[in-house]
């Protein structure tokens, strides 16, 4: 998602250009198979903390001035302070600082490798970015988007697509003071304490490879599982429309824990919920699905209350109920004795892969590469490093 910046930025840039591409950004080698560097900000509205680790060097980011460092094994405790950074006892006057160590560096039970930097966010809180080797951020991952021991080409194919959504972010907030959420807004990451062989191996089996189309880097949205069918993008975001992302047939997901979901609420909860929300209701009388997607995934409902018909965006419902209670947009909806009950498929957005479908495909003998062209048609896998 991002800051409110960054969603200007790229709306500005979709206005600029009226090819879909305008939004997309080239592959960019790197030199000497070097590594990119990632920035994923891993902690955010933090009161206090602490770090522990050996060899703890702290310097100031804008005069990169070391303030001290421990020879040994230190725990070093964080709180914002007026006039700047208060590590212990003392003040900093500085509110970006960098802290650096001979191993891992340890935060609420986590360990960290790379380089952490350290800013005052918003008043009084604080925010940590880890900055290290993308190679290094994705073995991490894994464990957390799906599980190593799925079929290794199915961990090879999440290696690959969330190596190119990082890339891909990276180019698109290169203006950001960091690159990726650590939650499900972009990809969840918490540190190297998740990471195993298995992760670690499909990582190097896949190193430097990500998804292009037309010589450029693509986003590679994801999701646990599409119920069937995934989604096209436009959909979701009207100005990204693209030809690798109109929706496909899956039919790989079907042992998925929640291909099959319901959910329901007391009506009068769901009509405090849309209230609150800004939506104008009074005495829910009816709710109607008015429009589907080409997924069946629900475009539009029209609520009738006292006060008349208004119109909801399916994906608006979605987030103002909870995204892990109505797990999908592809639902029916009945209300009955004062009760709303949805009965859907699927879990998440529906864009791009389907990692349900890939652990079902991976289980039938197809190759990463194949499982990735099968959601991703017309893309090309080209190896950066
Ligand atoms: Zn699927």
């Amino acid at each position: 998602m991002g800051t409110a910046s960054a969603i200007i930025k790229r709306f500005t840039c979709c206005l600029l250009g009226s090819l879909i591409w305008s939004c997309s950004y080239p592959l960019q080698e790197s030199k000497a198979g070097e590594i990119p560097r990632i920035r994923v900000a891993i902690f955010k509205d933090l009161k206090s903390f602490t770090v522990s680790g050996k060899g703890i060097v702290l310097r100031d980011v804008k005069t990169y001035r070391k303030l001290f460092s421990t020879p040994a094994e230190a725990s070093l405790g964080f709180q914002a302070a007026p006039g700047g950074l208060r590590i212990n006892r003392h003040i900093y006057p500085t509110r970006l600082l960098s802290i650096s160590s001979e191993g891992q560096l340890k935060i609420k039970g986590r360990q960290f490798r790379g380089k952490l930097e350290i800013a005052e966010d918003k008043s009084d809180s604080l925010l940590i970015i880890d900055e290290l080797d993308l190679e290094q951020y994705l073995v991490g991952l894994i464990n957390l988007e799906i599980s190593s021991q799925w079929e290794i080409n199915a961990v090879k194919a999440q290696a690959v697509v969330a190596r190119t959504y990082a890339l891909y972010q990276k180019q698109r907030r290169q203006e950001e003071f960091y690159d990726l959420e650590a939650s499900v807004l972009d990809q969840v990451y918490a540190g190297s304490n998740p990471e195993d062989q298995r992760a670690r191996y499909a990582v190097r089996q896949s190193r430097g490879e990500v998804l292009s189309y037309r010589g450029r880097v693509i986003p590679a949205y994801f999701h646990s599982n599409c119920g069937g069918r995934t989604e096209a993008s436009r959909y979701l975001w009207s100005r990204e429309d693209y030809p690798f992302l109109q929706g496909t047939k899956c039919g790989f997901c079907t042992e998925a824990p929640d291909y099959f979901w319901s959910y329901h609420l007391p009506l009068r909860e769901l009509e405090r919920t849309l209230v609150k929300k800004g939506v104008r209701v009074n005495g829910i009388q009816s709710l109607r699905v008015i429009k589907r997607s080409s997924s069946h995934r629900v475009l539009l409902m029209e609520v009738t209350s006292k006060l008349g018909k208004t119109r909801l965006r399916g994906e608006k419902l979605r987030q103002f109920l909870g995204n892990t209670r109505l797990k999908s947009t592809n639902f029916q909806v009945k209300i009955e004795a004062g009760e709303v009950y949805f009965r859907g498929s699927g879990y998440g957005h529906g864009v791009g892969l389907c990692q349900w479908g890939a652990k079902g495909m991976a289980e039938k003998g197809y190759d990463y590469q194949s499982i990735l062209k099968h959601y991703y048609p017309g893309v090309e896998i080209k190896k950066l490093y």
